[in-house]
């Protein structure tokens, strides 16, 4: 039998040569992303023939779920498995609640952030994450990581219109398979489709300034967040060998270069981990890396895991850390533990599963 293609994969432009004309496009765009179709028989504006045309070549449920968890505060983490079988994580993150006046009518909408895989495993080998164990078993087509969007939208019944963020913060390095990342933040943003605006999609990486500068250059208007955890290149190297090949004056100079909208900033991560790189001192220097930056600063408490020699940093040093920074005029936020007891830091619960 003839392998079906994944029509999460196409840009409305590549689909027009498959499928003409491109309003027919646009209606299986708006049936898939936006009505949430079960099949192609369900897309009731399409002739029958184009129906099933389409049912005979394409599918549109590139992940399966195995399992999910749901966090004290709300978050949710799924477990999907790809069509190889191989398996990845994602994450719901609700952000705010929903907001009622006094007589009971809604004033806000909740609003979610999604944070999706880019990779199966990843080789950069940083020495606190989970997804590094394993290595790389391979990169993700750009319809396999708008699948884990589509299908968590779809089954949390978040209507289309409810326009979600998007964190490239779950397994992989999304730079190191930045052709099939950048035609996901395309395809997000298509107004047929899940019109999720590159604005509001944040790409995060450990550093590849090579490819920092590529994305630069496709001027999507993507946000970035730089992985950077440590403020001088011996101890960075420790925690992450890519700073080998990109040190952080190479990743510094890659996102001096990078075009950002005006209102808004890079985000620098920074992963607190207890004794290694949460002094003041580190904070300090973090200031001085960051002059001339439009920076922000997210600091992230270590999630442990496992078999991992690091800890947790108490909340306390923390909050000095933090401090220091926001004294120093540099906006600094500490990441909530969001899922911290269903270990939703990147790769945790893959790992867990395969454990058994
Ligand atoms: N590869 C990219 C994106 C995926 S990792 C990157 O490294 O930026 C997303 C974030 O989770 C990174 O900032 C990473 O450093 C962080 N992370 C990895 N392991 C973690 C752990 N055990 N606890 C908390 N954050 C972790
Ligand atoms: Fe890869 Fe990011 Fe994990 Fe490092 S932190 S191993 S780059 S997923």
């Amino acid at each position: 039998m003839k392998e079906l293609e994944n029509i999460l994969d196409f840009l409305p432009q590549e689909l027009e040569e498959k499928i003409k004309p491109m309003f027919r496009v646009k209606q299986i765009y708006q049936w898939i992303y936006q009505k949430y179709a079960e099949d192609f028989s369900s897309m009731s504006n399409l002739p029958k023939d184009l129906r099933l045309e389409l049912a005979q070549n394409f599918h549109f449920n590139p992940v399966q779920c195995i399992k999910h968890q749901q966090s004290k505060d709300g978050s949710i983490k799924y477990l999907f498995e790809l069509r190889d079988g191989l398996r990845i994580e994602s994450v719901l993150l609700p952000m705010k609640e929903e907001k009622l006046d006094k007589e009971g009518k809604r004033i806000s909408h909740a609003r979610f952030t999604i944070c999706v895989s880019s990779q199966v495993g990843c080789k950069s080998g940083c020495s606190f994450c989970l997804t590094a164990k394993g290595g790389l078993k391979r990169n993700l087509k750009a319809g396999e990581i708008v699948g884990q969007i589509l299908w968590i939208k779809k089954h949390n019944n978040i209507p289309y219109e409810r326009r979600v963020n998007v964190v490239y913060m779950g397994m992989g390095e999304p730079l190191d398979n930045l052709k099939n990342v950048s035609k996901t933040i395309k395809i997000l943003s298509q107004n047929d489709g899940l019109a999720i605006s590159p604005r509001r999609q944040t790409l995060s990486t450990s550093g590849l300034a090579r490819q920092i500068k590529e994305l630069g250059k496709m001027n999507l208007g993507v946000l970035l967040a730089i992985s950077l955890h440590a403020v001088n290149d011996e101890l960075r190297t420790e925690l992450m060998p890519i700073n080998k090949a990109y040190n952080i004056a190479a990743i510094m100079d890659a996102v001096k270069s990078f075009p950002i909208d005006q209102r808004k900033r890079v985000m620098f991560e920074y992963l607190l981990i207890n004794g290694i790189n949460d002094k003041l001192e580190h904070a300090k220097e973090l200031v001085k890396l960051l002059n001339g930056i439009k920076a922000k600063v997210n600091l992230i408490l270590f999630n442990p895991h496992e078999g991992s020699p690091y800890k947790r940093p108490n909340l306390e040093n923390a909050i000095k850390f933090q401090h220091l920074l926001s004294n120093k005029g540099v906006t600094c936020t500490i990441r909530e533990s969001k899922g911290l007891d269903i270990s939703a830091a990147c790769g945790q619960l893959k790992e867990r599963m395969e454990e058994r």
